[in-house]
């Protein structure tokens, strides 16, 4: 077995849609980013690469290859689930937790699970996603951006 963590964090911007694990939900702000911003799938696409030792999202998707601008970070995602497949590994769980001071996202969690657990070909039940905020405490407190922890375990096939 292989047991990978991922961490990714994005600042707000206006006029952006807020996109997490997948859902876009209704908010005054999104993440400034190249990509969609897809804070909680890039901690999962770390979590995942790091586990097969396949090092991390930054070498795969470059900011300098046009061609990933405000991209779907599910296409990413499946990407990286492709890899994994040609390296021998099946994924056995994620545990995902999003730390976010607004907006509440106890409403979408079902969703993001539910897409996510297609892109990832597991069962809904090996999906797990936690939200939390930091109590007024630190960037994420503040609201200034939204920040997530991936946890994987890989099976070698
Ligand atoms: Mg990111």
């Amino acid at each position: 077995m292989r047991i990978g963590h991922g961490y990714d964090a994005h600042r707000f911007t206006p006029h952006r849609p807020l996109v997490l694990g997948g859902v876009t939900i209704p908010y005054e702000r999104g993440m400034l980013a190249y990509s969609d911003g897809d804070v909680l799938i890039h901690a999962l696409c770390d979590a995942l690469l790091g586990a097969a030792g396949l090092g991390d999202i930054g070498a795969h998707f470059p900011h300098t290859d046009p061609s990933y601008r405000n991209i779907d970070s599910r296409i990413l995602l499946r990407h990286v689930i492709g890899l994994l497949w040609e390296s021998m590994f099946s994924l056995a769980n994620a545990d995902l937790t999003v730390l976010a001071e607004t907006p509440k996202l106890a409403p979408y969690i079902d969703e993001m699970r539910e897409r996510l657990a297609s892109d990832l070909g597991l069962d809904k039940g090996k999906v797990n996603i936690k939200a939390t905020t930091t109590e007024g405490m630190g960037f994420v407190g503040r609201g200034e951006g939204i920040a997530a922890h991936a946890v994987v375990l890989l099976e070698e096939k």
